[in-house]
């Protein structure tokens, strides 16, 4: 059984209480006791980033850059011990893991060449005698605050901007997965970030969460994680004196509809690539399948027969598609819903059970779902998948629309007309065609509408740096 123990004494070394940090596919296997942060060390964290906010600032863009891009390089000399760290961690399979860790690399090396780029626009002058331009600046300390489920690219996706545009940071993991946070910090602190930049808080959020956001030094807050968290986090951010930017990305109740006329075998292999690839702990994941009623009995046996391939197990075990969930508490919440999938009416058709003795739960298909439901209304971010029919296109549609969260919407077609009337119609931040409504290019923006997000500003893409930067306008007169 592999100890981080020494990772866990150098990056969480809080001085508040502790707690062990298990692998979810083995209840013996403590990776390492972490201790956690207090109040007060998360408000020295802050302080710690005010005051080497000036200095990171005014380091060149493009040194800037160079830094970020040689963490990922040294992130990627090193990806197969971080991946393994991140299986036994979060619980996702091994190749989950890698194609996280290499977007991970990605995401800092992309970051780190556009800071070469960082700057500001020339424009004209209706005076001869005057010139004007634009310089982009650092907001001065921001916070990112994180998720569990991708506990590296996640974090990727807002610290590597949030760098390159020159601020400091306050970074707070979610507390069940802080080590894969420690061994990114390893690498930016190898490739030269200076100490006191970006500072880990590991604590519980109701307490550092708080305080990090609440600290008037916090120029701006990115949060990724729940809905009910981000409400919460505006409320504090609007009852600041401070003027801070909020970024929310949030929950997801994401369908996949699939058409009359679609191909099914691929619709049932985007389905369960979609549910229960990263055990359906995906804010992007499908979780409700619409179908059309001529599709619906070839839709489903292929999705059974397709299912029967499909094998949940510890992450690290060679071809296992599935891990366990993350933890405990996330364990009995799905299987709470999967009662509330019973006991509501709907047909269980597949999975439904657990295997202990890690935190394994079968791919879970109810079928006969409705609205008013809770698997069809409410976020599980389980494996959990429900099916409902729907008489006509229009329905469909109707159907995608009527939760209250926008964040990946899907549609299997050939229909010319109905794909473009669904990508027009969908309430989503992401639209995809042909394509499961799981997984995302860093180049592309991404943002949830409704529920899923505050609708403030995109993450990753190029245009994620406008979030974590403001701008200057001159004029200059000669
Ligand atoms: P969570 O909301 O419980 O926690 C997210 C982060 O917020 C954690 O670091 C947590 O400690 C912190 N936090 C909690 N209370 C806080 C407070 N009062 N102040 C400040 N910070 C606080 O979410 P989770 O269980 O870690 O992650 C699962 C959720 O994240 C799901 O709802 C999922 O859909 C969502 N998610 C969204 C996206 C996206 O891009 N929209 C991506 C991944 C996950």
């Amino acid at each position: 059984m592999r100890s981080y123990q020494e990772l866990a004494d150098r990056w969480v070394r809080g001085s508040g209480g502790s707690l062990n940090d298990v692998d979810p596919a083995d209840p013996d296997h403590v990776m390492a006791r972490v201790r956690l942060s207090t109040k007060e060390d998360a408000r020295a964290a802050v302080e710690a980033a005010r005051s080497k906010s000036a200095g990171w600032g005014g380091i060149p863009p493009p040194r800037r850059g160079g830094i970020l891009m040689k963490a990922g390089e040294l992130m990627e000399s090193a990806a197969e011990e971080l991946s393994e760290l991140l299986t036994y961690e979060e619980g996702k399979t091994l190749p989950e893991s890698r194609a996280e860790v290499a977007r991970t690399c990605a995401l800092f090396k992309f970051y780190g060449a556009i800071a070469y780029k960082f700057g500001g626009v020339a424009l004209p002058s209706s005076d001869p005698n005057t010139r004007i331009f634009t310089a982009k600046v650092p907001l001065g300390v921001v916070a990112v605050i994180t998720p569990w489920n991708f506990p590296a690219s996640i974090p990727a996706w807002k610290l590597a901007p949030a760098l390159a545009a020159g601020n400091a940071v306050v970074f707070k993991p979610a507390t069940k997965t802080p080590l894969t946070g420690a061994k990114m910090l390893e690498a930016l602190e190898k490739a030269g970030l200076p100490p006191g930049v970006l500072n880990m808080v590991v604590g519980r959020g109701g307490e550092v969460g708080d305080t990090i956001v609440a600290h008037e030094a916090v120029r701006a807050v990115s949060l990724t994680g729940s809905t009910a968290v981000g409400a919460h986090v505006g409320k504090v951010l609007a009852s600041k004196d401070e003027m801070t930017r909020m970024q929310l990305e949030l929950g997801g109740k994401n369908a996949l509809v699939v058409d009359s006329d679609a191909d099914l075998a691929l619709a049932a292999d985007l389905a369960v690539r979609g549910a229960f690839g990263l055990t359906g702990q995906s804010c992007t994941a499908t979780s409700r399948l619409i179908v059309l009623e001529k599709a619906a009995g070839g839709l489903k046996e292929r999705l059974l027969e397709r299912l029967k391939a499909w094998k949940a197990g510890p992450g690290t075990q060679p071809g296992v598609n599935m891990g366990p969930v993350v933890d405990p508490d996330q364990y009995r919440k799905d299987l709470d819903y999967i009662e509330s999938g019973k006991s509501e009416g709907g047909k269980l058709i597949h999975g439904g059970g657990a295997t202990p003795p890690g935190l394994l739960i079968e791919p879970t298909v109810f079928d006969a779902i409705s609205p008013g439901m809770r698997i069809f209304d409410e976020e599980v971010f389980g494996p959990v998948l429900s099916l409902t029919e729907a008489a006509t296109f229009d329905e469909a549609l109707e159907l995608v629309n009527s939760v209250g969260y926008g964040h990946t919407a899907g549609i299997v077609s050939n229909d010319n007309r109905r794909i473009n009337q669904f990508i027009d119609g969908a309430q989503a931040g992401v639209v995809k065609v042909n394509k499961p409504t799981v997984g995302l290019e860093l180049q592309a923006p991404f943002g949830g509408l409704k529920k899923s997000g505050a609708g403030t500003w995109k993450e990753m893409g190029e245009g994620a740096l406008e979030f974590y930067s403001t701008e200057k306008t001159v004029y200059l007169g000669y």
